[in-house]
């Protein structure tokens, strides 16, 4: 099947075909013609899928179809969980659409409200919006929901999980009645089908992807590990693979930190993004990783939501989830949209009954392999030590591993390598560290 073959009109199929796709992905190619149709939809597909063009495109066709409204208020609302995920989804639409005069814009917290607010009285025809921050517009009434023809809840499970149902029962009491609901969700929960039936009119139901399937792209190894040996062995298999670009998991925001600081003591770029960062030092740990300026990217479940990065090779499971369900959300952030990839997760002996929980999920069991022998990164001049920046100052170049005041403030949680004192021996690393030239990339 081509994008032809599904009712898009041209400037969207020029759009896409300068994006370089020819061939819709499943869940395109199902829920494109009913969204067109102007069909509810409960749409059972996982970031990765393809899913944001899917809704996008015929949400841009409808509008356009029924021609540019006169007022500010917007015509389409996306609610998504996180802030990540809405400027996202506010790229693809802009990214699509840019061959028809729609107008979108995107609100989420964590940044002035008053450029939103700017933005806003000048006029959307769609909004993309986290649910605190489009409350917090209604509330101030800088925005006008009565207008809405088209709702999309993305990530409606994630929603869920983040404690948003209260905020979305009152989203929707903002709505007309008469709409066009789309829902995505990569789980269906008895709450989200209860979630479901109160939003949706009879719904056309589109299941791609099953979370289980979704991840044979991915190949998956397990290292038996001790905890205390897990920053020497990520260290050594980024260093000795030559890894150009890993995106770690952690459980913890505190536990990233700490991580962050190990990697840059071992010379390698890294940056923490999790909740507790602002959202530029975000924003720029994002962009320095997509650019490849930075070799770590270190994120707890929340704060990976939705990342959406071009083929990603390397996921590394740093510490396994608690739910078994997140671990088929953190693989996926690799082998996207047909791209092979690898996850590989560093398992402690406490860890043992999570990692059965996940293969009972994921229906098959995880390769184990055995520890490499792990090699100690070059020393480093105490002066040397990195500091511990945030995401937004982490250096890019950090061999000397200075920022401008040539200050450490790697804090009591720094771990430096002398301290570890478990690496394994190994062979001495020969020829010096092979990654370095990927330090300073
Ligand atoms: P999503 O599931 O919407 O997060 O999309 C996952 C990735 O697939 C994004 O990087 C998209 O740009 C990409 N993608 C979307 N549609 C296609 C397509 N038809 N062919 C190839 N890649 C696509």
């Amino acid at each position: 099947m081509l994008f032809t073959d599904l009712g898009l009109m041209p400037e969207l199929l020029r759009a896409v075909s300068e994006r370089g796709y020819t061939q819709p992905t499943p869940v395109q190619a199902r829920a494109i013609p009913e969204i067109l149709a102007g069909r509810d939809m409960l749409a059972g597909a996982q970031t990765g899928t393809g899913k944001t063009a899917g809704f996008t495109l015929p949400l841009l066709q409808r509008l356009h179809e029924r021609g540019r409204s006169s007022g500010p208020a917007p015509r389409a609302l996306v609610l998504t969980p996180t802030r990540e995920l809405a400027a996202q989804v506010a790229e693809s639409v802009r990214d699509y659409g840019k061959y028809l005069q729609l107008r979108s814009t995107v609100v989420f917290g964590g940044v002035s409200i008053n450029p939103q607010i700017d933005q806003l009285r000048r006029g959307a025809d769609i909004l993309i919006a986290t649910p605190g921050r489009l409350l917090d517009h209604v509330q101030q009434r800088t925005l006008d929901l009565s207008c809405i023809e088209i709702f999309v809840l993305d990530e409606a499970d994630r929603m869920l999980d983040m404690g948003f149902i209260n905020d979305i029962k009152r989203v929707l009491k903002l709505l007309p009645t008469k709409r066009q609901n789309l829902m995505f969700s990569a789980t269906y929960s008895d709450d989200i089908r209860k979630l479901a039936q109160g939003l949706l009119r009879n719904p056309v139901e589109v299941e791609v992807a099953r979370r289980n399937t979704a991840v044979e792209s991915v190949s998956q190894l397990v290292h038996l590990v001790p905890k205390d040996t897990k920053r020497a062995l990520l260290s050594h298999l980024i260093r000795a693979n030559d890894w150009p670009q890993v995106l770690v998991f952690m459980r913890t925001k505190h536990g990233a930190n700490r991580l962050v600081a190990q990697l840059q003591d071992d010379s390698i770029s890294a940056a923490a993004i999790h909740g507790n960062k602002s959202q530029s030092a975000r924003v720029n740990a994002l962009k320095n990783f997509k650019t490849g300026e930075l070799r770590v990217l270190v994120a707890t479940e929340v704060a990976a939501r939705g990342l959406d990065i071009k083929e990603l090779p390397y996921v590394v499971n740093y510490e396994l989830p608690n739910v078994p369900e997140d671990y088929v959300h953190r693989i996926g952030r690799t082998g996207r949209a047909g791209a092979s990839g690898m996850a590989i997760s560093l398992v402690a002996p406490d860890e043992m009954g999570l990692l059965k929980d996940i293969e009972r999920t994921i229906g098959k069991p995880v390769a184990r392999e055995p520890i490499p022998a792990i090699t100690a990164p070059p020393p480093r001049a105490a002066s040397d030590r990195p500091v511990t920046a945030p995401a937004s100052q982490a250096p890019p170049r950090h061999r000397s591993g200075r920022n401008s005041s040539g200050r450490s403030n790697g804090g009591s949680n720094h771990n430096s390598s002398a301290k570890q004192g478990n690496w394994r021996s190994g062979p001495a690393q020969r020829g010096g560290n092979r990654s370095d030239s990927r330090v300073s990339r």
